[in-house]
């Protein structure tokens, strides 16, 4: 009897643990590289013993993520999700006011925007609505015939007024992505539209990777290790990878999902040949553009803020702060008794945010602490900066179009080089995820 066919995996975001368990159903023997110290990438979460729970940044999980909805059912984590509020609030220069998705009739009381313009956005909402089955959020494959070229701007514009959109749908988008409605393919403003209203918004207790970890169970994990290379050889193809104390070490595979943001991806396969990796493909990791994202928290006394909202900045500028987060959480003082705070999550404008990237901590939360006032007038003056989190690639733009060559590189994966990530649609947890289903399936089905 032969040995099991072995994958490599790059990169353990919840893209590759998706790809790790159908290789691993399916009896390949898997290696997951992962040069963080855990599972989950973008959608791990900190942990800091003071508060609890002791999570930071939990990533939400919403009622319409089928896939996500099945592995939690299967594993067992229900009693892991802990529902949150879905109240949003749309700031006009730091006087905020609600206009949450859980009703229609929100709308008929939202004062930013004319009666004209809220009747467009109704309408444009329930048209998409009609298209549910067809316009999905997560699958390119979807998408794509959606696709025509037009961003969510050019979309918009035919259903309300520019200042309409400012104070409507752009904040819905912007807030959640921070990336430009005029970047963005319109399809993403539609799925949105579409499947958003309604909808119920949760986390995991101790943060997404508790889903990751399952998903790769029986897989080798290799954490805290960085892939430097791709090479092809006569048996399959070597993965070179810098150990947690730096040495090189070399392992050969017969196949490898590459499940890292596109650009360290193109540039893991840049040596591989044109019959490995296509001239499509090649071009679709390279152009891939991202918005960082920076993530600053903030302990707040409660009652100055409203807990468990989502408040976000209307209006068409970059705004200093794009949105902030609120969730209630128990602080352990000096004697270890636990009071009530809010644990705040303020996420800086593209250009702040920007600027921001790389500066130490202090320097970050000094320049950004005086703005918050610009978003939420009566912000406490006296939070506490808690925790700041990095990533460089944020969040992938859909950029018009990008759903067309993204279904053409879907169809055409194929091994012994297969690739995964969220920026195959746009980033939600659950395009990642099947996005690794995808990438697996090509290796198997091959
Ligand atoms: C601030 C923020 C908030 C978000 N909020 C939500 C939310 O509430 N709900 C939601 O559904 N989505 C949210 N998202 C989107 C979600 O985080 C992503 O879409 C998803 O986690 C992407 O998964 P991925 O596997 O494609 O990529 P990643 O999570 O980036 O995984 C890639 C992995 O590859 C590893 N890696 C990179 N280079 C190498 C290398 N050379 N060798 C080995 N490993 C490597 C990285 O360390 C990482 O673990 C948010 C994103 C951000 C930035």
């Amino acid at each position: 009897m032969g040995s099991a066919a072995r994958t490599a995996i790059i990169g353990g975001g919840m893209a590759g643990c998706a790809a790790a368990r159908e290789l691993v159903r399916s009896g390949r023997e898997v290696t997951i590289f992962e040069t963080g110290e855990g599972l989950g990438g973008r959608a791990r979460s900190w942990h800091r013993p003071e508060i609890e729970p002791t999570v930071g940044i939990n990533l939400m999980y919403v009622s319409f993520y089928p896939l996500m909805t099945r592995l939690v059912e299967e594993y067992g984590l229900k009693d892991q999700l802990v529902r949150i509020s879905s109240d949003v609030y749309i700031s006009d220069g730091g006087n905020a006011v609600p206009l949450s998705s859980d009703s229609p009739l929100n709308i008929l009381k939202y004062p930013l925007a004319s009666l004209r313009d809220r009747l467009g956005f109704a309408f444009a909402g329930l048209q998409q609505v009609r298209r549910r089955d067809r316009l999905d959020l997560f699958d390119p494959l979807k998408a794509a015939p959606f696709d025509d070229g037009s961003s969510i701007a050019d979309f918009a514009h035919r259903y309300m007024s520019p200042r309409g959109f400012d104070f409507l749908l752009r904040p819905q988008v912007e807030g959640f992505w921070n990336f430009r409605c005029e970047d963005v393919s319109s399809v993403h403003g539609r799925a949105l539209l579409a499947w958003l209203g309604g909808s119920t918004f949760q986390v995991f207790r101790d943060g997404m990777q508790v889903l990751a970890e399952r998903l790769t169970e029986g897989a080798e994990h290799r954490l805290g290790h960085e892939v430097t290379d791709l090479q092809l050889t006569g048996e399959g193809v070597r993965v070179i990878a810098r150990t947690p104390s730096g040495d090189p070490v070399g392992t050969v595979v017969d196949d490898v999902v590459v499940a890292t943001p596109a650009p360290i991806a193109a540039k893991l396969t840049a040596t591989l040949p044109g019959d490995v990796v296509g001239g499509e493909t090649r071009t679709f990791l390279e152009t891939q553009e991202y918005e960082p994202a920076i993530s600053f928290a903030y302990l707040v006394e409660p009652g100055g803020l409203p807990a468990g909202a989502h408040i976000v900045a209307g209006g068409s500028a970059d705004p200093p702060i794009r949105n902030m987060i609120t969730y209630p959480r128990k602080v352990r003082d000096g004697d270890g008794r636990l009071t009530d705070r809010l644990l705040v999550f303020a996420y800086p404008g593209r250009a702040l945010t920007r600027r921001l990237l790389g500066a130490a901590p202090q320097e970050q939360f000094a320049a950004v602490t005086p703005l918050l006032k610009t978003l939420w007038r009566d912000f406490p003056a006296d939070c506490e900066p808690f925790h700041v989190v990095e990533r460089p690639f944020g969040f992938p733009i859909p950029a018009p179009g990008r759903y067309r060559s993204s279904a053409r590189v879907t169809r055409g994966l194929r091994p012994p080089v297969v690739f995964a990530g969220d920026y195959f649609n746009s980033p939600t947890t659950e395009a990642a995820l099947l996005s690794g289903v995808r990438a697996a399936n090509a290796l198997l089905t091959a």
